[in-house]
């Protein structure tokens, strides 16, 4: 494929996104609706410590994501085994 193909669906796909986004905040601003916020704790929160295949507990941190850059309420790992 060459690189201006590749500029092009690019492109595309962009115009796409902000397509659906735009419909998206339409819809919500049409409906009026009071934005809703759900507290997470950390008792909400299940914590899995080893490999969901193999049960292995040699796993490597690859992401954690922070709420408030204190509650991790995300991380993806690897399982080394
Ligand atoms: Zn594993």
């Amino acid at each position: 494929m060459a690189s201006s193909e590749i500029e092009d669906l690019s492109a595309n796909r962009d115009m796409t996104l902000d397509k659906f986004k735009e419909r998206s905040l339409k819809r919500l601003e049409a409906r009026r609706e009071e934005q809703r916020f759900y507290p997470i704790e950390e008792a909400d929160l299940k914590t899995v410590n080893r490999c969901a295949l193999c049960g292995s507990v040699s796993v490597a941190r690859l992401a954690e994501v922070y709420l408030k850059g204190e509650l991790n309420f995300c991380s993806t790992s690897a399982c080394e085994d």
